[in-house]
């Protein structure tokens, strides 16, 4: 069966490092991967070609594809435009309208870069966890919201905290999954002790939990989950929690691992249709300069490869070839140390091509 994979590449080093990415496509391809291959706007790039930052076709194109590869989108040049009209529009729309419920975010970090991170490499070296965030969700959704005016004429702002049961077991099921594919563990993350929501949270994931009996189930509040990254992040596998919950220690987790450039992302349907990007921005301050690090593009590709395309020895691979290079002592500017040989996003992407191939 062929898959349909839209690649938009976006803005900034968008397009840099989104080329790289397709020449791993292409060696997979070029070995007989069923992949079909479109490209579309999105983002600042969309709306000067176009005026809106999600073109009509774009959405269509996504909505036919079996997987969205995405670039970065943003960038100076359109921080003037009304909210409607930005390159983040084009992104949130994309989500929304492709119903993209659960964003996965691996914060791994390899041996050969633990002394990247702020913490100390024997904390961190070899974490290897997954946070699973609901994406639609919850309070940065919930109505009503707004800012009124009381009777006393203090203003008030107010917002939702609301989950359905249906949108916890979703997710929960996303997560426990997964679990199955990885260590088997699942700390779901909540503030049961003070928010009702996330009592009824605990609940239903810990319901759905007997549908995996091979998973262990652990709860823990929000503000310990906090500090249990720092102190010891390597307890977890998977972390499974709220929108707002999970946005926070999705980038206090990606930190952990000290490289931005590094790190994948998917944000998936019930269908394992999926969005797949690196977590970092468009990054203008080095795009058109080649410096920008593809290894988060490329691993969002072995993302792809594992939870939309079903392959999980071809994301594998991917991901070994990412580690050959390192342990090679490639290194682009943003993860450089000492006694490691400094290469461009071409070069980095031509050795990963390389160690792919070999
Ligand atoms: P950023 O992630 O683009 O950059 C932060 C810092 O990390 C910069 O110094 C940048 O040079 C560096 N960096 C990022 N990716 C890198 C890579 N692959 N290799 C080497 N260095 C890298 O965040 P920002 O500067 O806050 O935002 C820039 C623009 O990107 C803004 O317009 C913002 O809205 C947008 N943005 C887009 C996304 C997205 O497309 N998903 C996410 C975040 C920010």
């Amino acid at each position: 069966m062929s898959h349909k994979i839209l690649v938009l590449a976006g803005d900034g080093i968008g397009p840099e490092i989104v080329a790289e990415a397709m020449k791993v496509l292409a060696v997979l391809r070029a070995e007989g991967v069923d992949i079909e291959i479109e490209q579309a706007l999105v983002g600042g790039a969309a709306y000067d070609a176009t005026g809106t930052p999600l073109p009509e076709e774009t959405l269509r194109l996504a909505r036919a594809a079996d997987a969205v590869l995405l670039g970065a989108v943003g960038g100076p040049k359109w921080e003037s435009l009304k909210i409607a009209l930005r390159p983040e529009k084009g992104l949130l729309g994309l989500r929304s309208e492709l119903g993209l419920f659960a964003n996965l975010r691996p914060a791994l970090l390899y041996p050969e870069l633990a002394s990247a991170s702020s913490l100390k490499p024997e904390v961190v070296a070899g974490l290897d966890l997954m946070i699973v965030r609901e994406l639609t969700g919850g309070i940065y959704f919930g109505q009503p919201r707004g800012i009124r005016t009381r009777n006393d004429g203090q203003r008030e702002g107010f917002n939702t905290l609301v989950y359905s049961e249906a949108e916890i077991q979703r997710i929960a099921r996303v997560a426990f999954d997964i679990a199955m594919k990885r260590g088997r563990r699942v700390c779901s993350v909540d503030k049961a002790n003070v928010l009702e929501c996330t009592e009824l949270w605990r609940e239903v994931v810990s319901v759905v939990a007997r549908d995996y009996p091979q998973v262990s189930l652990t709860h823990m509040y929000v503000d310990n989950a906090a500090m249990q990254l720092v102190r010891a992040p390597k307890q977890f596998d998977v972390i499974v929690t709220t929108n707002m919950f999970g946005d926070i220690l999705s980038d206090e987790a990606a930190m952990l691992t000290g490289s931005i450039g590094m790190l994948p992302s998917a944000s998936l349907d019930a269908a394992h249709k999926g969005m797949y990007e690196p977590i970092h921005g468009s990054a203008p301050d080095i795009a058109g300069k080649g410096v920008a690090n593809p290894l988060g593009t490329i691993l969002s590709v072995a993302m792809l490869l594992r939870y939309t395309l079903g392959k999980p020895d071809l994301a594998l691979r991917v991901e070994r070839a990412v580690q050959a290079v390192l342990a090679q002592g490639l290194r682009t500017a943003d993860i450089f140390a000492d006694g490691c040989s400094r290469v461009g996003t071409a070069q980095m992407g031509a050795a990963v091509v390389a160690a792919l191939r070999g």
